[in-house]
């Protein structure tokens, strides 16, 4: 197949200062999770996005200094020449397929907390950033720096960027954005500066304007040198000359770096889930820039659709198409647009899982692409898969996000495969819970897969096919992988917290019950201690129809769990909006006659009821594992009949995330024909560190 002439426009080259990208496909910096600890893992990470075909390729945040320690959380760094080649290692692998290699410098300032190295963390003026927000209270304010400081930053910036370049790198950051650097600088309610530091913009600009000059003295000869930039905040100071201060801002530094990068103020706008944000939504934040300077500009927008990536070159919002997560979800998308296959885009489906595992501090996962993370210790590659023996056959059973990625990658792999779902639709919990407010992109998982199956000729998928255990067994098969799901149960937990019993009554429902229809009466409480996403999101459908929802949680937050997604804050915000009442830090332990009893986490204290016409309780999952254990429980039975295995994965086999499912319906395909359960996988050691 070939390219659609529409998408020329996105594989033009573009100049960046003394380098060139191939494309306008530009994978923006983001953390990956893995830091300087885990070379071999980030290079390859890296190195699958430039294979499949972005232009350039960026590392995430790298510290340039020990006084910028984002511990624990995992950065990358360039403290000193032994850190170079940890660097070199991925300069080279993103080289080997022709795209440019990139460098985010980043000093944190007053926004890190240094709980590794114990220096003193620097600020602009001694006001500490995200200091009043819980989660990032380090317990150390900064001190304000002083003139030798300001010299030492700057020299820091040249001394990482020389080392950068001796890494081999084609584009190196400034990084003057999200409360870092020289950003705070910029900001006057965080710069109360005296000195020619202070003030004006141009005065809270100039060490902004200083670190470019330097860095392009240093290194601009070889290296592109990029602004990142965050314009939220200043886009709401009104300027002197210009409307607001962002725009006096690049057009005062205008065609001075070689890149401009513009992108949000905070972390959780630039990272929106789909639930709280659509493709594009981050324009408005960049599409002033272009009229203020002639250098390219890259901004992103979980842009997954070429139409709307064109349209942003057109409209001159972009130069070059930023991403994150559209490259984490398919590292080949450039690849297939250039191709003509862009209907097989494994799109992003803004679940925000990979940002969870960043917190988590792991290897980035992917909801979509079970592969992230997984290159280089088990040599998974997205789009590459070791063939199979095609003259055995493999019967799934169940076609939720587990069965659909094991079918897929089993077809892929050439082997003759069967896929049983015992609903007429295909999808499973996806189907389901994409009708849910705000998670449509979720059937995205599913539409992914099934547009590739139905093109694979020895994958047959029967719908409407409830399969029982002898079903199985006549089926004649070499291979079963059973993959039925899960069901919510009416389970809830003692005041220890463990789930031990259930609560028994008629007006007692769980998600599956809502999901397949019923209308509970109000007043509903949501009794919600899963702390993810579906407390919430059934909240938010029982109030669009009407019902007075109350949400009371052993936690004292709304989807708790979600401060590891980003999506905490924007949840919370819809509550307040559709008016959800909440009770935090409580158990329910009865419920009769219309009233909830509820007694206090911390011992029992602040016992109190509250009215209750139904009880919706969100917390536990079982594995629908009844086929499983039933096929598995008679040895003799199974091996009469041929079977090599039986296995069973998803949520049949432990109920999780979707990204859970994914990844087990993938790690079932590879090796379902390896004998071990779970096989050997590479660890990155100390060691390694001294062979690069
Ligand atoms: P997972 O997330 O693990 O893929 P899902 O709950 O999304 O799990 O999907 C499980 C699928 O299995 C559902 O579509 C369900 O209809 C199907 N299923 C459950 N039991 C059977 C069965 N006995 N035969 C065929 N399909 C089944
Ligand atoms: Fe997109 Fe979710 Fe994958 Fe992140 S985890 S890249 S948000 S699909």
């Amino acid at each position: 197949m070939s390219r659609n002439p529409r998408y020329d426009i996105l594989f033009e080259p573009v100049r960046i200062g003394p380098v060139t990208a191939p494309n306008r496909f530009y994978q923006a910096p983001h953390a990956l999770g893995t830091g300087n600890q885990m070379p071999n893992t980030r290079a390859a990470m890296r190195e699958v996005r430039a294979e499949g075909g972005w232009g350039v390729v960026n590392t995430g945040y790298c510290s340039i200094h020990p006084s910028s320690d984002d511990s624990p959380l995992p950065y990358c760094r360039l403290w000193d020449d032994e850190d170079i080649k940890v660097h070199s290692l991925m300069v080279d692998a993103v080289h080997r397929h022709g795209a440019l290699a990139g460098v985010e410098l980043w000093h944190g300032a007053s926004g890190v907390g240094n709980r590794l190295t114990r220096v003193t963390p620097l600020s602009v003026s001694g006001v500490s950033s995200g200091g009043s927000y819980p989660g990032w209270i380090s317990l150390t304010k900064s001190r304000p720096m002083d003139r030798q400081d300001i010299r030492d930053l700057r020299r820091w910036h040249v001394d990482a960027a020389r080392r950068a370049r001796s890494a081999g790198f084609d584009i190196v950051y400034v990084y003057a954005g999200m409360g870092y650097g020289p950003y705070q600088f910029l900001l006057p309610w965080m710069n109360h500066r005296t000195d020619e530091y202070g003030g004006s913009l141009q005065n809270r600009a100039r060490l902004m304007r200083e670190i470019i000059e330097e860095v392009k003295e240093a290194v601009g000869q070889t290296c592109g040198v990029a602004v990142r930039f965050s314009s939220a905040e200043l886009l709401k100071v009104p300027g002197e000359t210009m409307q607001t201060e962002a725009h006096e801002l690049i057009s005062m530094l205008s065609d001075l770096p070689d890149l401009w990068d513009v992108k949000a103020s905070s972390w959780t706008v630039e990272t929106a889930s789909a639930r709280f944000s659509e493709q594009g939504a981050q324009e408005p934040l960049v599409s002033f820039v272009k009229a203020l300077t002639s250098k390219p500009v890259v901004g992103v927008g979980r842009f997954t659709s070429p139409d709307e990536m064109v349209s942003q070159i057109k409209r001159g919002i972009l130069d070059l198409i930023g991403a994150a997560r559209p490259s984490i979800a398919d590292p080949f998308l450039p690849n297939k647009i250039n191709e003509g296959r862009e209907d097989e885009i494994r799109e992003c489906i803004g679940c925000n899982i990979c940002v969870s595992s960043y917190h988590d501090g792991v290897p980035l996962r992917c909801t979509q692409n079970p592969t992230m993370g997984e290159e280089w210790r088990r040599g998974w590659h997205p789009e590459r898969i070791p063939p199979g023996n095609p003259e055995q056959s493999i019967l799934i059973v169940g076609a939720g996000p587990a069965g659909l990625e094991c079918a897929r990658a089993l077809g892929q792999r050439g082997f003759a495969v069967t896929l049983a779902e015992a609903r007429e639709q295909l999808g499973g919990r996806v189907t389901i819970e994409s009708k849910l407010p705000g998670l449509a992109t979720w059937a995205r998982v599913r539409d992914y897969r099934t547009n590739l199956i139905q093109t694979m000729a020895n994958v047959d998928v029967y719908r409407g096919s409830p399969l029982s255990a002898q079903d199985v067994i006549d089926f004649g098969c070499d291979y079963a992988v059973i993959a039925t799901g899960a069901q919510w149960t009416r389970e809830i937990p003692r005041t220890n917290g463990y789930p031990v019993s259930e609560i028994e009554g008629d007006a007692v429902f769980t998600p599956d019950d809502i999901l397949d229809g019923a209308e509970p009466e109000g007043p509903v409480v949501i009794y919600d201690f899963d702390h993810y996403y579906m407390g919430s999101c059934l909240a938010e459908l029982l109030r669009q129809r009407g019902s007075e929802v109350t949400i009371v949680t052993p936690a004292n937050a709304i989807s708790a769990w979600t401060f590891m997604n980003n999506e905490l804050a924007e949840i919370r915000v819809r509550m307040i909006e559709l008016g959800i009442g909440t009770v935090f830090e409580h158990h329910v332990t009865g419920f009769s006659d219309g009233v909830l009893q509820l007694s206090s986490i911390y011992r029992g204290i602040d016992a109190r009821s509250i009215d209750c016409g139904s009880l919706l309780v969100v917390g536990v999952r079982n594995g629908n594992d009844g086929l499983y254990q039933e096929l598995n429980s008679d040895a003799d039975r199974i091996a009469d009949s041929g079977l090599i295995s039986v296995r069973s994965i998803g949520d049949c086999r432990a109920p999780g995330t979707i990204a859970h499912a994914v990844y087990s319906g993938h790690e079932c395909a590879r090796n379902i024909d390896a004998g071990d359960s779970i096989p050997p996988m590479a660890w990155e050691r100390a060691t390694i560190l001294s062979e690069v």
